[in-house]
Formats: C-alpha cells, structure tokens, sequence
C-alpha cells in the first residue's frame, strides 16, 4: 500500500470525497480559466471588448483567493449531499436515465435557476444584503476568472439553488443526476463566456428570437459597471418583465459586436450598488 492510500484509508469517506472532489474541481476551474483568458486575449476576442479598461493586479489577487474559497465549497458541499445519499435515487433506476427524464431535469433546473438567480441577485444588491455579494464586484472590468469569484455565502445561497434544490425536488419527483450535472457544467461554461467582457453573440443577434431571451456577454458586462440592473443570469426577459433591463443595452451590444465599443470602467449609472 502507497502511504497516500494508507493516509486515505484513515480519513472519513467524506472527507476523502470532498478531497478528490476538490482536487477535480480545482483541476476542472484552473483548465477552463486559463484556456478561456487565452481565448480573450486573441486578436478577434480584444477588439471586441465590451468595457474598455484594465484589469489590475489586486482585482486579480482578490478573485483568486475568493476562486479558490468557492471551489473548496462546492467540493464539500457535494461530497455532503452524495455522502448522505441524498440524490441516491436518482440514478437507481435505468428508467430515470432515459434522455426525456434527463432533459426536464435540465430544463426545469435551468428554468428554476434563472427565477432563484434573479431573486437572490436583487436581494443581494439591497443595503441590507450588500456586503455578501461585494465579493463579486471586485470586477468592474469582468474576466473568465470573475465567474468563479464570490463571498462563501453567496456562494452557499447559489448552491441552495441548484444542488439544494435538486434533492428537495427529489424528496416528490425523482431528478435525472446526470440532467443536473449537465445543467451545473453548463451553468459554468456560460458564466465564463458572460465574464469574458468579449461580445461573442453576432451582431443581428438581437433581432433573433434567440437574442430576445437569451443574453449577450453585454448584458453582464453591464451589470459589473452599472451595478444597478441587469440582475438576470443568462435570459434578460425576467428583467424586461419587471423594468430592469438598462434602455441601452441593445446599443451596448451591437457596438461590441462591431468592434466599436465605448464603454467605459469609470462610467457608474448610481454609486453604491444597491437599489
Ligand atoms: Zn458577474
Ligand atoms: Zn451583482
């Protein structure tokens, strides 16, 4: 026996899963955060940078640490949830992994997730709720690495969202594990591209059906310099629905698109961020 499988042995099973899941996830953010920063820096991504400004070497520090917190959460968060079985059902029967019941649970996951994100954002953008999601807005001038970057309780209030969720819906409707991973890498890989303050939608894409759901990485873009509005993850049509949605936005993104963005790091619609 190596010493590190004699070390393992000793140490409780969920410790030992939450260590190999942060191991994993470590692995898993610094692979996506390098590849998609070297992605940003190409020729094609810099000229269509949504804020213009520089990201300075505190900000980096900053969101480092907090990357490094959130990736240790997430790990015994899910090393809890599976040690305690609590999604056990889910992939107990072959049935329930058919591609039907895989695809309502990401549905009604990505569905769900969206009405939990908008909520908990706005809240946390009130004066009372503040200080938990100041974290996050070390980020005046976004990068993939700020996808990562949030205060331990925010970040346990997103958790609540997705894995909390998944196994109370359980308790009455069996949820597909595999609908939820989907749903949680795909959540991940989004919320790279909306950090990446490089516009990636094309330019007609606001007269598509596609763009009057989904978001352009200018919508985000927006919020981390305007701070008030835009509280949406990746649909805009809950902050068109209640009056959240900044007038300009559509401009913003098809300068962006075109290469010709103005928009500045400095410029903040109301000093504060909160409502
Ligand atoms: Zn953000
Ligand atoms: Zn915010």
């Amino acid at each position: 026996m190596f010493p590190l499988d004699l070390q393992l042995s000793l140490i409780p099973g969920t410790v030992r899963s939450a260590l190999f899941l942060w191991g994993m996830l470590l692995v898993r953010g610094a692979v996506v955060t390098v590849i998609a920063t070297l992605l940003c820096n190409t020729r094609w991504a810099r000229r269509r940078a949504v804020v213009q400004g520089a990201i300075s070497s505190s900000q980096l520090r900053k969101e480092l640490v907090a990357a490094l917190g959130v990736v240790a959460v997430d790990a015994v968060v899910i090393a809890l949830v599976l040690h305690a079985q609590l999604l056990e059902t889910i992939s107990a029967s072959p049935t329930l992994d058919g591609a039907l019941w895989v695809t309502a649970s990401f549905a009604l996951m990505f569905v769900w997730f969206e009405i939990w994100f908008y909520a908990t954002h706005r809240l946390f953008h009130t004066r009372a709720l503040f200080w938990m999601h100041r974290t996050h807005h070390v980020a005046r001038v976004t990068q993939p690495l700020s996808a990562l970057s949030f205060s331990i309780l925010e970040r346990l209030v997103l958790l609540a969202g997705t894995v909390g969720a998944a196994v109370l819906v359980n308790r009455f409707v069996p949820v597909s594990l595999r609908g939820l991973e989907i749903y949680l890498w795909l959540n991940y890989i989004l919320n790279v591209a909306a950090h990446s303050n490089v516009e990636l939608t094309p330019r007609a894409f606001g007269r598509s059906l596609l763009g009057a759901v989904f978001i352009g990485t200018s919508f985000h873009s927006l919020h981390h310099v305007r701070l008030i509005g835009h509280y949406g993850l990746f649909v805009r049509v809950i902050d068109r629905a209640l009056g959240t949605e900044f007038s300009d936005y559509e401009t913003v993104r098809e300068q962006a698109a075109r290469g010709e963005s103005g928009l500045s790091a400095a410029v903040v619609e109301r000093p504060g961020g909160v409502e």
